[in-house]
């Protein structure tokens, strides 16, 4: 059966998971009620277990073994898309009545975690669609959830998120993007800078500055809008040549006398930078388990090549130091995982995550980077080789400590969420 299938008609059963909000609970069947009631729990319910084991199937099968050739030409993955699509592996996160499945994060992050162990570029590449529609599904109404969500369920269509310029990517509010009011429309010029899906998008959320006054706070200069892609005035940039995850798409954007009308205003003017933010609650929890998930590959490709590998009569897995190396490794995956949990369970609970996810954030980026490192010190030779996976691997970690806030970002937030409550 396919798994969108499966995934659809357990949503219809009214099966719901033990990390879903309280709305949703009450659909829990009883097995997973009981399972919720018991409180704090490191079990998946059944149906999470099988989301899982779908994923990893698709990831291993359909991703993995084509994962280096896209790595090597660059060549946007929409063939896996596609097929991820049909099974219901993308847009999991739209609501029900928008043709989704409204899986909680948590379950989304679970999925993400699988199809991150095949390849990253193809996880980065689904992962900004939920990220364009965040800010769609945190703030639009009806009408505009209805026409762009709706849409990205019924074909297999990508959307971005605009925000980042050349001139403005941790600092946000710095961005200069104008949009200036004319009638019924919004008139915009500026550059975007970096965008995933830039050149494939069917739509962006974009952010654009309504108040000229340099005064005026961020929380009230900015305005979020939904853009076709199609509208004339737009014009994509090259595709950027990136370190890693090279099978993504990021590009430059120009927007020049981009006319949009009034009814694509998130919530209205001045309420942009507020739904840019709030939107990275909901998507760093995905982003940390994509990291997990690469570190994770890199533990078992550098398990079992040291288990084989044989030096001065022994496996290399027998020498302590490379055994003790593994134990790191390993130690550190499982505390990404059970950080990135923490933070999906977190605002599924609908609580402030913000914490949680910065947290979860900025550790499973670390550590995926050092996972990866570590994997190919214990290739050796080998490990420097583009015939051996580890160095993709080591290549495609990166972006975890830029994109979706930096490292050194999310320790401000860290920080500034852990003062204040000290503060007298
Ligand atoms: C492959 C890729 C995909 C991306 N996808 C998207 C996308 O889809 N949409 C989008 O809008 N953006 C996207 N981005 C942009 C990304 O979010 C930014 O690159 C990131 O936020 C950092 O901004 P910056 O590049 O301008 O670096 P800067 O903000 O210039 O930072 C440079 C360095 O200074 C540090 N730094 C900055 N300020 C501080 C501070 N106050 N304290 C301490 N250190 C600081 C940073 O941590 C970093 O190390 C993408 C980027 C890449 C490379």
């Amino acid at each position: 059966m396919l798994l969108s299938k499966i995934l659809r008609a357990g949503v219809r059963c009214g099966v719901r998971l033990q990390s879903s909000s309280a709305a949703a609970s009450a659909s829990l069947s009883s097995s997973d009620r009981s399972a919720a009631a018991a409180g704090f729990s490191f079990e998946l319910t059944e149906q999470q277990k099988e989301f899982q084991q779908l994923a990893r199937k698709f990831a291993r099968e359909e991703i993995l073994p084509l994962a280096s050739e896209y790595d090597k030409t660059g060549e946007y993955p929409f063939p896996i898309i596609k097929k991820a699509w049909e099974i219901g592996l993308i847009n999991g996160h739209i609501g029900e009545e928008y043709g989704g499945m409204g899986l909680s994060i948590f379950d989304a992050c679970l999925i993400t975690e699988e199809l991150a162990y095949g390849c990253t570029g193809v996880q980065t590449a689904i992962e900004a669609n939920s990220l364009g529609q965040m800010p769609v599904i945190i703030a639009g109404n009806e009408e505009q959830k209805k026409k762009y969500l709706g849409r990205m369920t019924e074909e297999p269509l990508m959307c971005a998120y605009c925000v980042t310029e050349p001139g403005a990517g941790s600092d946000v509010a710095g961005i200069k993007t104008r949009a200036v009011k004319k009638g019924d429309e919004y008139v915009v010029n500026g550059q975007k800078m970096w965008i995933t899906n830039g050149g494939k998008a069917n739509w962006y959320f974009l952010l654009a500055r309504t108040d000229a006054d340099p005064k005026c706070p961020a929380g009230k200069a900015f305005t979020g809008f939904i853009v076709e892609a199609d509208t004339p005035g737009i014009q994509v940039g090259r595709k950027e040549m990136n370190m890693g995850q090279r099978c993504s798409d990021t590009r430059g954007i120009t927007f020049e006398d981009v006319r949009i009308p009034k009814e694509n205003v998130l919530i209205g003017e001045g309420a942009g930078f507020k739904i840019a933010m709030g939107a990275f609650d909901k998507t760093r929890p995905p982003v940390a388990a994509g990291a997990t998930g690469l570190a994770q590959r890199a533990l078992d490709e550098a398990s079992n090549y040291a288990m084989e590998r044989k030096t001065f009569g022994r496996a290399i897995a027998e020498h302590q130091a490379v055994s003790f190396l593994l134990a790191e490794m390993a130690m550190k995956v499982e505390l990404a995982r059970m950080a990135y949990q923490r933070s999906a369970w977190e605002v599924d609970q609908g609580r402030r995550n913000t914490y949680f996810a910065s947290i979860a954030k900025a550790f499973a980026g670390d550590i995926a980077n050092q996972v990866a490192s570590d994997a190919v010190q214990i290739f050796g030779g080998n490990g420097f080789n583009s015939d051996y996976p580890v160095e993709k691997l080591m290549r495609d970690a990166k972006i975890y400590q830029i994109y979706e806030g930096t490292a050194q970002i999310q320790r401000l937030i860290i920080a500034r969420e852990h003062l204040g409550k000290y503060k007298k």
